[in-house]
């Protein structure tokens, strides 16, 4: 336990300095729309006062239509498909793109996964330049991924496997997830890990859990995060009870962010 003097001042710069929420758009701000209009409607006391980021694996055009259909607050930035693109003002960030395509090769990519027969490409909706999905058939071996990640890392190419929800695979740059985007953007905004409060629901939201911010796992949380959380989590991590955005009602005010 850090000692009073240490909490009572992070406290204060908690309510002086603009803090940065950053959440996942499916199963874990969405999902409850009691819990969402609760959730918005202590967002926009606090808007002044935060940064607000939507990182979710859908595409930009598939997150703007779930805005549209939850009324989601328009956020500062948008980090989607899962990492591989940031958006801000409608326009894709092209510093991002550039940053994540040292070491991205993706007609190769897609050469050494289609060797790999569990795996089927999801729909053209679903892939972009520095992204490519497939779904994994639920009777594979349980060193599919751990193979598929191995033949790419043997091909020399800088990328990573993401496993979610049970059946989504992604094959991202190694730099291009969801917590280096976050980084990157934290860099730009010159805000602290100590007053940035990630959340998120399943195996790709991992990668915001893996730098040293704040974290939030909603209590409707995949096998795949828990697991995670059980094994690598930190005093910065908290699991709420509840579920959707009531986890992360229970989050701001566990952390004390906003009011
Ligand atoms: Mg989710």
């Amino acid at each position: 336990m850090s000692p009073f003097w240490l909490r009572y001042s992070l406290r204060r710069v908690h309510k002086l300095m603009r803090f940065l929420l950053v959440s996942d758009l499916d199963n874990t701000l969405v999902g409850d729309d009691a819990a969402l209009s609760m959730l918005n409607q202590s967002l926009q006391k606090n808007r002044e006062q935060m940064y607000l980021i939507y990182a979710t694996g859908r595409s930009y055009a598939s997150a703007r239509a779930l805005q549209r259909e939850h009324a989601l607050l328009e956020p500062d930035f948008w980090i989607t498909g899962v990492g591989s693109e940031i958006y801000r003002d409608g326009a894709q960030d092209p510093q991002w793109a550039k940053q994540i395509s040292e070491g991205w090769d993706r007609d190769q990519a897609i050469f050494i996964a289609q060797q790999f027969q569990p795996l089927s490409l999801q729909p053209i909706s679903e892939q972009n330049p520095h992204k490519i999905s497939y779904f994994l058939d639920p009777k594979a071996h349980t060193n599919t991924l751990i193979d598929l990640q191995r033949a790419l890392t043997d091909a020399g190419l800088a990328m990573q496997v993401v496993f979610s929800s049970n059946r989504d695979v992604d094959i991202l740059s190694a730099k291009g997830d969801k917590g280096r985007a976050v980084l990157y953007l934290r860099e730009q905004l010159n805000i602290p890990a100590e007053t940035t409060l990630v959340c998120g629901d399943s195996g790709n939201d991992i990668s915001l859990f893996e730098h040293s911010t704040l974290g939030l796992i909603v209590g409707n949380a995949q096998p795949e995060l828990l697991r995670w959380y059980r094994k690598h989590g930190r005093p910065g991590h908290y699991l709420a009870v509840k579920h959707y955005a009531w986890g992360i009602l229970e989050g701001l005010h566990h952390f004390q962010l906003g009011r």
